[in-house]
């Protein structure tokens, strides 16, 4: 999936195109027109940040600098310095790595643009660490680790730029990975894009079986298997489950089981079944005995107590979130 896919939100009449185009100002100079859907049915241009962002199309990262007081503005979103009496700036270009100015917040619930893309994290990226004076750049962030949790994006990481494959001249063109996840080879290289990255099959933690953990997966899987047993004779939990089919390898602590939910059932068996949607790992198994006591598989995963491969996955939690209380509803007032 590509970070530029049309999402319709809009009846195809009010549903402007989306564009990037490049326009001759009155000046002479060029600039980058785009069109947006959101608020306005306006064409604008970048203005004068048309120069950072035709850079960016092009796979480069420029800043501008202040010959006076050196300062970076990043993006370039000026070329006058405000210091310095507004002094002519200058182009600089700038590396493709960074550290990350501060921790960063993680959006487990989006503005209906983004819904498909949670949960997603995004921050500000020092870039000119050698400038006495720089701008931070505000920036989405990836992870090829699988779905992103706490504990990845810390203040003081560093980072490598990524370019999407197709760039269009927009702030999604770029986002930024951890650089120990960058292969040795690929570190250096400008631009890097996202397609030599592999984002699909990220290699799930390992699990330590220890004792505590088996007695808890015991635990578990009998809740798990009562659970299931309630969702044959819920309604509710049924409608819930209606439509989904899913077939999740859980890899734990204490054992291994899958759960598979297909046609409004939910089914619990034994080990990891051959062919999986996702594989998703948590050590500790009392995290599903949590769930059937009503606890949520979706906090599980913001916590990080369980590993996802993707959003996908990731999708299918607050379905299976509503079957406890589902379930409970219909069997009490039976
Ligand atoms: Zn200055």
């Amino acid at each position: 999936m590509t970070a530029h896919d049309s999402r319709s939100v809009l009846p195809p009449d009010y549903d402007l195109q989306r564009e990037y185009r490049e326009l001759e100002g009155r000046d002479g100079q060029t600039y980058l027109q785009f069109a947006t859907q959101m608020t306005t049915f306006y064409k604008q241009t970048y203005g004068e940040h048309s120069r950072f962002f035709l850079a960016l199309r092009a796979g480069r990262l420029i800043g501008a600098t202040c010959p006076r007081c050196k300062q970076v503005a990043v993006p370039a979103f000026t070329w006058h310095c405000p210091g310095c009496d507004f002094a002519e700036m200058q182009e600089i270009e700038l590396p493709h790595k960074g550290v990350l100015a501060h921790t960063a917040p993680i959006t487990i619930f989006p503005s209906s643009t983004f819904i498909g893309d949670a949960p997603f994290a995004r921050g500000y990226v020092d870039v000119a660490v050698d400038a006495p004076i720089a701008s931070f750049l505000p920036s989405r962030l990836r992870t090829t680790t699988g779905l992103v949790r706490p504990g990845i994006f810390v203040q003081g990481l560093e980072l490598k730029l990524v370019f999407e494959d197709e760039t269009v001249g927009c702030a999604r063109d770029i986002f930024w990975v951890p650089m120990s996840e960058v292969p040795l080879h690929l570190r250096d290289q400008q631009p890097l894009r996202a397609s030599e990255l592999d984002f699909a099959s990220p290699v799930p933690p390992a699990v330590t079986v220890a004792p505590p953990h088996v007695a808890a997966f015991g635990e578990a899987l009998a809740a798990l298997r009562g659970l299931a047993a309630d969702v044959a004779l819920s309604r509710r939990a049924r409608t819930d489950l209606a439509g989904q089919t899913s077939r999740m390898g859980v890899r734990t602590g204490g054992g291994d089981f899958t759960l598979v939910v297909a046609e409004g059932q939910l089914q619990v068996t034994d080990g990891v079944a051959a062919e999986v949607d996702a594989i998703v790992v948590a050590e500790d198994p009392s995290v599903f005995t949590r769930w059937v006591h009503d606890g949520s598989l979706t906090d599980a995963a913001v916590e990080g107590s369980l590993w996802l491969p993707h959003k996908e996955a990731f999708q299918l939690l607050p379905i299976l979130d509503r079957l406890p209380r589902s379930t409970r509803r219909d069997l009490r007032s039976s």
